[in-house]
């Protein structure tokens, strides 16, 4: 891959992870009792499909973001890219699709552990020391992108810690991220 293929496919994994991050922050207003995570399933540079977490919307177990973005997909992806590192369960499904060859994601599972968010898990580094994916992983180290990404993840678990939401007159939970206190102060 030339220095130029890699430098697109950068931009594109990147790309995918703003409009994943999107969800994740639409999961965290209106899905609020689950770990807000999005996922974007794509076929060569196109979006596949797209999903967010979906547990307590559904009533379903483990519709975890992937296997939304999974089960959406109008083509056969060949990457998902997730705002969280996928737990076992979900990589394990997508080791199932054959035409998966690349996971990426933003938040490593460490970024979390004094977030009270996700239960201890092994890393999916340790899978991948045993040679166990069957699929290339990326971690997305853009700072910028980790701050995003964490940003819906800190909201729910103070909402989670607190017992209590803030809702406005229309019923949706109030969420103001950092990037929204600046536009308004910008306007
Ligand atoms: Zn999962």
């Amino acid at each position: 891959m030339s220095a130029v293929e890699s430098y697109d496919r950068k931009l594109l994994l990147e790309n995918a992870a703003e409009r994943a991050i999107d969800l994740a922050e639409y999961s965290a207003i209106n899905n609020g009792k689950d770990i807000p995570v999005g996922a974007i399933a794509l076929f060569g540079a196109a979006i596949a499909g797209s999903g967010y977490a979906m547990d307590g919307e559904s009533g379903i177990q483990h519709m975890h973001a992937e296997i939304v973005s999974l089960e959406q997909a109008m083509h056969t992806p060949d990457t998902v890219v997730t705002t969280m590192e996928p737990c076992e369960q979900c990589q394990d499904r997508m080791a199932e699709i054959e035409s998966i060859k690349t996971v990426a994601y933003v938040t490593p599972r460490t970024e979390l552990s004094d977030r009270l968010l996700v239960n201890p898990r092994p890393s999916i580094n340790e899978r991948i020391a045993r040679y166990e994916l069957p699929y290339r992983v990326i971690r997305l180290s853009n700072p910028a992108l980790l701050q995003r990404a964490l940003e819906p993840l800190e909201f729910t678990s103070r909402d989670l810690l607190t017992g209590t939401t803030d809702v406005d007159s229309e019923g949706f939970r109030i969420y103001r991220d950092a990037r929204n206190l600046r536009d308004i102060g910008q306007s």
